[in-house]
């Protein structure tokens, strides 16, 4: 880990404007030596924030948070001490000196800052070639034709990348070398630019460092086959550990406690422009349990808005249930077939307060998967088995019961014992469904019966033909 000279924090935090800083997330009203405002860290709707700009400080009597300027960055970007003081450093113009290391840590640090920059100045070139060339213009069309403004491609920093070796060309000028330009995901073996004509999204890592990119075909002779093409994984960028669009979409998940992953970058773009920001994609299909750890550090409730096929994927579920036992309130929006949130944007916001809670969505699945109702009732089990007790797994086992004509014997979660034997016979799966057709028939052979039976109500039945008796 590097270590920054003592003399170089110091030159960072006096270089530090706390009132700049915390502008940026809320606006402040000066109140004779200090300043106040609507809490960037929790909803509220009178200012309990206040910051002394004497003392380099800030604090919430609403919620008790308060720091300097460095905890306000570690807090608000997600970042590490020595991560808040180099992001403080660049905020503020600082040169910044380490400790000595071993000169293979600093050879790799070196390395790493070089590829950064390749990857930014990439990124820029892109940009520039889909605003300002006059061959784009079909591309700045199609962007618009998907209903996504200039100002939030910008933000986004979309970007074009022309045919042939212009980028490779441009670095290689600027001094990069072709290993460089390897590592970056840049240039093909053969020396030719890896992205060509493709329609490019630049990937970041928490603080915005670009890292890699993700590029949408637009041509039919474009030589990578795929619709969208990650670059490769390389030092920088592992495909599994990034959550696209989190840079962006970081403070509104902590402040609204909630973060919808959804499976497009540019359902990310449509849904921020219609104006809901908590949003992040994934960066293939299947959910990985690093995203969830990244997003569980930021919010308690996650909302899940993939398609049917994606959001049945074996990873995918894997990484919802760890959230679920980590604590987390995983929620899943069953989008209809082909339909993406871009396609309606302002319509998702209803749906995530319809969405299914993991538990439900899971046991419905495997209900829905299973071979008969003995293995029905047994991955139902053992799925309700796995998650901690809450009203959202009550509501899963109604759902299975009541599929199922039969209670489902949960082992109670405070004993960890079993309640019930596992391998239950399907006879006895059967028998509460037999018990119920009985009782049903005995009052048909015996009319005198039927008062009895108007005492009960349909909910007394497990079996949806009984009920409807
Ligand atoms: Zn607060």
């Amino acid at each position: 880990m590097a270590r920054i000279k003592d003399e170089s924090v110091d030159a960072v935090k006096a270089a530090a404007s706390i009132v700049d800083l915390v502008e940026t997330r809320t606006r402040l009203r000066k109140v004779g030596a200090r300043y106040t405002g609507l809490c960037p860290f929790h909803e509220e709707k009178t200012p309990s924030f206040s910051v002394s700009p004497d003392r380099g400080t800030y604090h919430c009597f609403g919620c008790g948070v308060g720091g300097d300027s460095i905890s306000f960055v570690r807090e608000t970007e997600g970042l590490d001490f020595v991560g808040a003081i180099e992001w403080l450093a660049s905020r503020f113009g600082v040169q910044i000196e380490y400790e000595e290391t071993s000169p293979h840590y600093d050879a790799r640090r070196r390395r790493r800052e070089r590829l950064f920059a390749l990857l930014e100045q990439a990124a820029a070139f892109y940009e520039r070639t889909l605003w300002e060339s006059s061959g784009a213009g079909a591309v700045r069309d199609y962007v618009e034709s998907r209903g996504l403004g200039e100002d939030v491609c910008r933000e986004f920093r979309l970007g074009l990348s022309p045919a042939g070796a212009t980028l490779t060309r441009k670095a290689t000028e600027k001094g990069y070398t072709r290993d460089e330009l390897l590592e970056a995901g840049l240039v093909t073996r053969r020396g030719s630019d890896y992205f060509q004509h493709r329609l490019m999204f630049p990937v970041t890592d928490i603080r915005g460092r670009v890292i890699a990119f993700q590029a949408r075909k637009l041509h039919e002779q474009d030589p990578l086959r795929g619709k969208y093409v990650n670059s490769p994984e390389s030092e920088l960028f592992r495909k599994s550990n990034v959550l696209y669009g989190l840079h962006l979409a970081r403070s509104a998940i902590v402040k609204q406690d909630r973060a919808v992953v959804v499976e497009g970058n540019t359902d990310v773009i449509a849904l921020r422009q219609a104006g809901l920001h908590p949003v992040v994609a994934s960066m293939g299909t299947a959910l990985t349990e690093r995203q969830v750890k990244e997003l569980a550090k930021l919010t308690t409730r996650v909302y899940l808005c993939f398609d049917a096929d994606a959001a049945g994927e074996d990873a995918t579920l894997r990484a919802m249930e760890l959230a679920v036992r980590a604590g987390v309130e995983v929620r899943v929006v069953a989008l209809p077939m082909g339909k993406d949130p871009a396609d309606d944007p302002a319509g998702l916001e209803p749906r995530l307060i319809d969405a299914e809670p993991y538990a439900v969505h899971r046991v419905r699945l495997e209900l829905e998967r299973a071979r008969d109702r003995q293995h029905a009732y047994l991955q139902v089990q053992d799925v309700l088995n796995g998650l901690p007790e809450s009203p959202e797994r009550y509501e899963a086992w109604r759902l299975a019961n009541d599929r199922l004509g039969i209670t489902v014997e949960l082992r109670a979660a405070a004993s960890g014992t079993a309640t019930a034997g596992r391998a239950l016979s399907p006879r006895l799966v059967d028998a509460g469904e037999k018990l119920e057709r009985r009782a049903l028939a005995g009052v048909r052979a015996h009319p005198e019966l039927g008062p009895l039976l108007a005492e009960l109500t349909p909910e007394h039945f497990h079996f949806e033909g009984h009920r409807a008796l």
